[in-house]
């Protein structure tokens, strides 16, 4: 007998595409697990994940194509400072040729500095390659995960997460070197001109690092900025309470997502879902593709 399908929305996952350890088709296998009955597919920076997602689409179950694209924002207090963000973007034309020159830019860049990110671990005498690294990550967009891997198959922290340490590669770390990311203002503009959907991810997440302020959050909103996810795994309640009043007073959408990861990390598919109203609202606006249904 078929599980009876909770009507769960999840927007906010990852896969091998970039640096989740589910392969597309895994990672749908895992939502009709978690009964969901929607997933997104929200690799960063890239939509290699896509086409075998579409390929492998379970019946009963619904696939939001998407991406979460590495941002930065002026801080408020010194905008000589940089902010890092997230923008979720769903829904887009992944053909769109300046959006998807962006994201080749931010995936080449994560290229660069990953390596840079080895030879300064290789140059202190920790045993890993770039050689493993690039293997780790094979045809996904590379991230920090992946170096966290190496650091965990040659024996220097127990697990990924300790890798994430001042020490090593957490930002800002002795081993940590920047990539590169779009002006946030501009990417909302641009996923708008691709016919997608913008959506902040984790907005408030503090315990991420320095997260940007009200003014900023306006003004991307009114660069056409759709919804802000207030239920994630790294907002507490507070977080998320303020980020739903932030919602109602600026007129966007409520969403949330698991940022599943698979084994990189414990949250589980389906721990924060979107509600219908919301996911309806979403999917009207999206206009560069649509979703996929089995
Ligand atoms: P990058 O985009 O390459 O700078 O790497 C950042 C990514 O690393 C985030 O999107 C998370 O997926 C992951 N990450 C960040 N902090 C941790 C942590 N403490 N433990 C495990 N994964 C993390
Ligand atoms: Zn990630
Ligand atoms: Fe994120
Ligand atoms: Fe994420």
């Amino acid at each position: 007998m078929p599980h009876p399908r909770v009507p769960g929305a999840d927007l906010h996952a990852h896969s091998t595409a970039s640096d989740g350890t589910d392969r597309p088709a895994e990672l749908l296998q895992a939502a009709l697990a978690a009964r969901l009955a929607v997933v997104a597919i929200t690799d960063h920076d890239t939509t290699g994940g896509w086409a075998e997602a579409a390929a492998a689409l379970p019946r009963g179950l619904t696939v939001v194509p998407g991406a979460e694209l590495s941002c930065f924002a002026p801080a408020e207090d010194d905008p000589s400072r940089a902010v890092s963000l997230h923008l979720l973007a769903y829904l887009f034309d992944p053909e769109e040729p300046r959006l998807a020159q962006a994201r080749r830019r931010l995936r080449d860049s994560r290229v660069t500095r990953a390596e840079r990110m080895v030879a300064g671990l290789v140059a202190a005498g920790v045993p890993i390659s770039w050689e493993q690294v690039r293997e780790l990550a094979g045809t996904g967009a590379v991230g920090r995960p992946h170096v966290a891997r190496a650091l965990v198959a040659a024996g220097v922290v127990p697990e990924v997460g300790a890798a994430f340490s001042p020490e090593l590669i957490a930002d800002g770390g002795r081993f940590y070197v920047d990539k590169e990311e779009l002006p946030v203002l501009e990417a909302i503009r641009l996923v708008r001109a691709a016919g997608g959907v913008a959506v902040f991810a984790h907005p408030l997440a503090a315990r991420r690092g320095e997260v940007v302020g009200d003014a900023t959050i306006a003004a991307m909103a009114a660069a056409g900025l759709a919804g802000l996810e207030a239920d994630h795994v790294d907002h507490d309640p507070a977080a998320r309470a303020r980020a739903r009043g932030l919602a109602a007073d600026l007129g966007l959408l409520v969403t949330g997502g698991s940022d599943y990861h698979g084994r990189a990390k414990t949250v589980p598919l389906g721990a924060h879902t979107t509600t219908a109203e919301a996911l309806e609202a979403l999917l009207a606006q999206g206009q560069g593709c649509r979703p996929w249904s089995g």
